[in-house]
């Protein structure tokens, strides 16, 4: 029965899309460190790039530039995260206009978390947008942009109720967007029964799931508490034990987000969106397993010669 997974068909690459999410770098390292990320990762031709924008737009020029580094040294299709934290809509607009002046025709659009840090209570910023689906509604003003917005398998921390999550979504969705990308998630069920109840709602846009690779499982342990992931029991039991030993923490990084990423493929899922950490190496390894070779896969896919 085996041979017959979704997953082990030989021309499963030729199905999948996957896209990789950056932050901007803070210093010439750092930058140094994301070119070459970005330099491994282009040939998988992944169908977009994301570039993350800080707490009260506190990375704006830094992103800026990043997405403009994209454009001129790359043929990768950038989206910029935006944010309405800290911002009137003046302001933020004039950010929409700089990003599309670049010539820049995606985004994710995103409320964004307090300027105290996440936990804190929102408030929208006078004269700004209120949140996502405002902010969704001013770039659709503007252009025919293509439009990613967040989606949350365990609800948004500070919404009540599933319902209220949804219907969340759903203004995002009425108001233009293209499709969700998924705060990242280490149990497919939760996955499965978020798009399940967005369906029912009669949200029908890609909700495509985020995948962590755990570079640092400390690190995603204490992230996660705080934006409403939930790490299971038996992921902390696999990296128990690994603080000090990087190598076995990175083989057991690379076997939980393949073991993720195939039994998703398995559900059905066509399309996936990578939290690089701007690090290439788990997210090259998953792209591999699924049959994303970059120009491997071209060749692979050429008539035989006579
Ligand atoms: P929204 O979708 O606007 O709202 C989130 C929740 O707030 C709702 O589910 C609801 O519970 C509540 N809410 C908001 N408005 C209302 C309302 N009118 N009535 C009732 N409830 C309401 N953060 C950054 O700072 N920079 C980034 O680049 C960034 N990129 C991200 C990318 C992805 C794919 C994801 C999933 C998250 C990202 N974040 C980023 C984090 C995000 O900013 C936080 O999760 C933030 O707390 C919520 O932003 P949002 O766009 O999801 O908010």
């Amino acid at each position: 029965m085996n041979q017959f997974r979704f997953s082990r068909r030989p021309d499963i690459g030729g199905k999948i899309r996957v896209s990789f999410e950056f932050f901007p770098p803070k210093t010439d390292e750092m930058e140094a460190r994301l070119w070459e990320t970005v330099t491994r990762l282009a040939p998988l031709k992944p169908h977009f790039v994301s570039v993350t924008y800080g707490a009260g737009g506190s990375t704006r020029e830094r992103t800026i530039r990043t997405v403009r580094r994209i454009l001129n040294e790359t043929d990768l299709l950038p989206a910029a995260h935006l944010t309405c934290v800290d911002a009137d809509q003046e302001a933020v607009d004039g950010v929409i206009g700089e990003f599309a002046a670049m010539g820049v025709k995606r985004f994710v659009a995103l409320r964004g978390d307090p300027s105290e840090g996440v936990g804190a209570a929102y408030r929208p910023y006078p004269g700004g947008y209120a949140n996502g689906a405002e902010l969704v509604a001013a770039l659709k003003r503007t252009s025919d942009f293509d439009i990613s917005v967040s989606a949350y398998p365990e609800k948004h921390p500070e919404s009540p109720d599933f319902a209220t999550d949804i219907e969340m979504l759903k203004q995002k969705v009425d108001n233009g967007a293209t499709r969700a990308i998924t705060q990242f998630f280490f149990d497919n069920d939760l996955y499965e029964r978020y798009v399940e109840r967005a369906r029912r709602a009669g949200i029908y846009i890609p909700i495509v799931p985020g995948i962590l690779p755990v570079h640092n499982f400390n690190q995603v342990a204490n992230f996660s508490s705080r934006c409403g992931a939930h790490v299971p029991d038996w992921l902390a039991e696999r990296f128990e034990g690994l603080d000090k030993d990087p190598q076995t923490h990175a083989l057991v990084a690379a076997a939980v987000a393949a073991e993720q990423v195939l039994d998703l493929v398995e559900r059905g899922v066509t399309d996936f969106h990578f939290y690089t950490m701007n690090r290439a190496d788990l997210a090259f390894a998953i792209c591999h397993m699924i049959g994303i070779r970059g120009d491997l896969a071209v060749k692979r896919a050429a008539p035989a010669a006579a």
